[in-house]
């Protein structure tokens, strides 16, 4: 039975970088036998024009039924001209709830072969291996009540909610539990419990779910602004990083500077199965739709590229696929392969196209040995 994937390229670099990982599903289709149905739609002010919301509903209703989604880039100026109202039913983070995709894991890799172009010291970079879970159906980007009202004073206040439920944090550090019990078995849970009656909570629960249920997973946990503080200092120290929905979309980002730039990152978000066995997952690049890059060809697409190996891994069973995929990579970037993001020094740049055909051939070598 082929799988379906629905492809939703988006805005800005969202469909430069997007093309290039479909030409890797291409190449696993044509040398590996991947059976996957792919079917691209609209997302953003294509399909606002032609149907009035951002996404058409009837693509809307299949997201969650789909084996997985590939998604790019959303937002920047082209979206001025939809209303707020319909720029919000349609948004990026409604279709994460709508999907029930809680589980939002973040690798972040310090590739050795990337040592000029991170920001950091070498060998603080090189042999980083971490991963990110973020929570991402819940706290304070959907909390309630929200909004910015007007003041008798003639000023306005802005509100948001910060809320967490004991059921919201307990399945996310389940998550993010049994990631690392299938990693190197770390896991270090970060909030604000210092400040935050959330943060008290937060830090409960998944204390108590590590005692109940992962006693053989080595947990501690840290303030988020002392984490932020050992990310850009020593970032190997980690293996999985648990964090809610706003510390791990800040705290995930410096991983783009770990890595070398944001167009490095991949993400898999994950929805519970269902009683069928079926689990909604929602595959994007990190990064946003980089209006300043937009429609110059330069966007480096192998944040894009690699989420393919995410949903490889955890939609369609096809570790050996993903890993071959990441070794690909990894021999690209070696052989000098480089967009002007992560460009090494006196050294040209290759395009978005250039970087897809990189890692194609790569595939190619590293498949034959
Ligand atoms: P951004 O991630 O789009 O860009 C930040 C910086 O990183 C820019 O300088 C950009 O050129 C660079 N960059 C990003 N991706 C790159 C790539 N693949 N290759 C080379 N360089 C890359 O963030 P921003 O500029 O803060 O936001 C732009 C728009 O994107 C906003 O409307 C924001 O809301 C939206 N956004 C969307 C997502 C998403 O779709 N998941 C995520 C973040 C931001």
């Amino acid at each position: 039975m082929p799988r379906d994937l629905i492809v939703l390229p988006g805005e800005g670099i969202g469909p430069e970088v997007i093309r290039q990982a479909l030409r890797v599903i291409d190449w696993f289709g044509a040398r590996r036998g991947l059976d996957l149905t792919v079917r691209e739609e609209a997302y953003g002010v294509a399909a606002y024009r032609r149907h009035g919301g951002i996404v058409a509903d009837a693509v809307r209703a299949d997201l969650v039924s789909a084996d997985a989604v590939l998604f790019g880039a959303t937002g920047g100026p082209a979206f001025e001209e939809i209303p707020p109202e319909v720029r919000r039913a349609g948004s990026l983070l409604a279709i994460r709830r709508e999907m029930g995709v809680f589980a939002n894991l973040r690798p972040i890799v310090g590739y050795a072969e990337l040592a000029d172009a991170s920001a950091l010291k070498p060998e603080v970079m090189a042999g980083v291996d971490l991963v990110v879970v973020r929570e991402l159906n819940g706290g304070l980007y959907f909390g309630e009540p929200r909004g910015i009202a007007d003041l008798p004073d003639g000023g306005r206040r802005g509100l948001n909610t910060l809320t967490y439920a004991t059921w919201e944090i307990e399945r996310i550090a389940r998550a993010a539990f049994t990631l690392a019990r299938g990693r190197a078995g770390r896991l270090c849970s970060v909030d604000k419990s210092n400040v935050l009656e959330t943060g008290r909570l937060w830090r409960d629960v998944v204390s108590r779910i590590g005692a109940e249920a992962y006693p053989d997973v080595r947990l501690s946990h840290i303030l988020v602004d002392n984490c932020a503080m050992q990310l850009a200092r020593e970032p190997g120290q980690f293996d999985v990083l648990l964090a809610d929905n706003m510390f791990g979309d800040i705290l995930s980002d410096i991983g783009g500077a770990v890595s070398g730039s944001l167009g490095m990152l991949p993400s898999a978000s994950l929805a519970a199965p269902d009683a069928d066995g079926h689990r909604a997952a929602l595959y994007e690049p990190v990064h946003g739709s980089a209006p300043d890059i937009a429609g110059k060809g330069i966007a480096n697409p192998l944040g894009a590229i690699l989420s393919v190996g995410l949903m490889l891994r955890h939609s369609l069973g096809r570790e050996e696929d993903a890993a071959l995929l990441e070794r690909a990579v990894r021999r690209a970037l070696a052989g000098g392969a480089r967009t002007p993001d992560i460009r090494a020094p006196n050294r040209p740049a290759l395009s978005t196209e250039g970087m897809g055909d990189a890692v194609i051939a790569a595939l190619a070598e590293t498949a034959s040995g």
